[in-house]
């Protein structure tokens, strides 16, 4: 199984269609806005790499990416610069983009603030608000400068969003790749959030094993996707990717690398309770290493497993550190055994071209043999989805048709006959149980409909459940991370009737979506209902999102034999028809 394709160019592009779609904004173009906004979006979550796709004539196959966007990309990889952005910048007055940064300035207000009172910075905003000349504007009051403030504060303390779990993958392995370059460095790891797995990242803390910490600081600060220096010191530096991302880089020796991973990878939680037992057998814990209190020598801290071994206990997974039992576990010899990537033999959740993916079925079971995936289930939409293409029982038919087709051509790869059915208001699906039962699997999702009391969406996903053809719950909670909050559902019915009625509930594996996550695949676990795990992938890069299923799921502590996709395709089958 590879893990996340590399991608060296584009978040740099993804930074630029960001800032154009930004700047349109603030002109007031929102149409265009969103436009660039949202395939800025779509190349973040894209596991090719641009360039290659350029090469092969393939930039328009991505979802948002039309012939005008496409010529931007173009011209960045052939020049390193795009002539419209910088045209756009010159049309702003200075700091206008900087101002809309801060909560409650929206592109309005900046100008105005830009244009009456010359501000050019969120530093000169500042002086303004604290020397009450934001008051003195028409419009304004002293309670708009306190908010001001506030919001210069906000601004300081998060310097923006958090990212997702697969968008700062990516970055880690930019950096490491560029780290990899430089001779003063022995080793790299991501700790903190990312490490753990966590499905935003806030910031992002790189470990550096260096004897020469100044040199290693050096070639971390020549990164090209660095857009700020916000320190820089002897052995740690702060910078600024992409206008908005903060990453902290730190740079131990070799000899306390272990113990300085294991300190900053956290949680904060999992440190403390880790401190106490070690104080409580003698020990000082710290990033520099495990201390005997008695003599002052080291006991540990080259490796984490040498920290966590002389502590008596087995090594602690990061996905697991979040002191949610796990300390407790590991004491008495009860960590689970968790899956991992390796223990994935499918993919249950696939879009293809039949509805509103982009790949052939044969181009997705290509990509997936070279993934050295044993199967994947195509499960395109039903068409009362509103897509174009959604599927009807006769299109259904033809499809299935055409994958028995393509599967007689295959030896040790089969492409699942699948649906991806919308859960309808009443509860019903949108097609009919003869058209179900000729596949190999149902999955059910709400698409539509979010609004309603608990009784009601905990009742539709009932009925999904207790629908004889129904084999997994697609993305369960309907959750799209840091835009639409969880479904109100009972999780307790939920999971009781699904472990009941045989039914899967998915791990979708969607960068914004990994739902159920990892709090509520453990409940899942808790009360006996097994998962699958599937990407929902529109495109074949995509495919590779399998990584973020398999992270919630070990977050979630769960064993491989709870999931299905660890079970060989007769196996697999044989469980779908129970
Ligand atoms: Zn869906
Ligand atoms: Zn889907």
């Amino acid at each position: 199984m590879t893990h996340l394709v590399e991608v060296r160019e584009n978040l740099q592009i993804s930074r630029i269609l960001q800032e154009i779609g930004e700047i349109h904004a603030i002109r007031g173009e929102l149409f265009r806005s969103r436009a660039y906004l949202k395939a800025a979006r779509n190349i973040l979550t894209l596991t090719e790499n641009l360039r290659q796709m350029h090469e092969e004539g393939k930039l328009q196959t991505i979802p948002g990416i039309g012939r005008g966007i496409s010529e931007i990309i173009e011209e960045f990889l052939a020049s390193g610069d795009v002539k419209y952005l910088k045209d756009l910048r010159a049309s702003l007055p200075p700091g206008v983009h900087e101002l809309t940064a801060l909560e409650g300035i929206g592109p309005k207000i900046a100008f105005k603030l830009s244009q009456e009172l010359g501000v050019e910075s969120i530093e000169q905003l500042e002086t303004a608000a604290r020397t009450g000349k934001i008051q003195s504007l028409k419009g304004f009051s002293s309670k708009s400068e306190e908010n001001v403030l506030k919001a210069i504060e906000r601004h300081r303390k998060t310097l923006q969003h958090r990212l997702l779990l697969g968008q700062v993958l990516w970055l880690i392995e930019e950096i490491r790749d560029h780290l990899a370059d430089c001779r003063y460095i022995l080793k790299v790891e991501a700790a903190g959030s990312a490490r753990r797995m966590c499905e935003t990242v806030g910031d992002l803390d790189i470990l550096v094993a260096s004897a020469h910490p100044e040199k290693a600081i050096k070639h971390f600060a020549s990164m090209p996707q660095i857009t700020r220096i916000l320190s820089k010191g002897t052995t740690r530096s702060s910078v600024v990717f992409g206008g908005s991302f903060q990453v902290d880089i730190r740079v131990v020796s070799a000899e306390s690398f272990g113990a300085a991973l294991q300190y900053f990878t956290g949680s904060k939680d999992h440190n403390i309770k880790l401190r106490t037992l070690a104080v409580k057998q003698g020990y000082k814990l710290s990033e520099y290493g495990l201390f005997r209190r008695k003599d002052d020598t080291k006991a540990a801290g080259e490796t984490e497993e040498s920290v966590y071994h002389n502590l008596g206990l087995p090594y602690i997974c990061p996905e697991l550190r979040e002191d949610r039992g796990e300390i407790e576990a590991a004491v008495a010899g009860e960590l689970p055994e968790l899956i991992s990537l390796e223990d994935v033999q499918g993919d249950l959740h696939v879009h293809s071209d039949w509805s509103d993916g982009t790949a052939t079925l044969r181009e997705i079971a290509e990509a997936a043999l070279s993934l050295g995936l044993a199967y994947v289930a195509i499960c395109d939409h039903t068409r009362s989805l509103g897509i174009a293409r959604g599927l009807d029982e006769e299109r259904l038919k033809k499809q299935t048709l055409e994958i028995d087709k393509l599967n007689k051509g295959f030896e040790e790869f089969r492409l699942l006959k699948g649906v991806e059915a919308n859960i309808m208001s009443d509860g019903n699906l949108d097609i009919s149980n003869h058209a179900l039962k000729e596949l190999d699997l149902v999955v059910a999702s709400v698409h539509s409909g979010f609004k309603g009391d608990e009784e009601k969406l905990t009742n539709r996903i009932l009925s999904a459940i207790n629908h004889e053809n129904v084999s997994i719950i697609g993305h369960p909670t309907g959750r799209l991370i840091q835009r639409r909050q969880p479904l109100p559902i009972d999780f307790d019915k939920v999971f009781s009737t699904a472990a009941e009625q045989n039914v899967l509930l998915e791990i979708n594996a969607f960068p914004n979506r990994l739902d159920l996550n990892d709090v509520n695949s453990r409940a899942a676990q808790e009360r006996g209902v097994k998962m699958a795990i599937g990407t929902d992938a529109h495109a074949v890069n995509q495919l590779g999102y399998l990584d973020l299923g398999v992270a919630v799921a070990r977050r979630g502590w769960i064993t491989p034999k709870n999931v299905v996709n660890t079970l060989d395709v007769a196996q697999l089958v044989k469980q779908l028809h129970q």
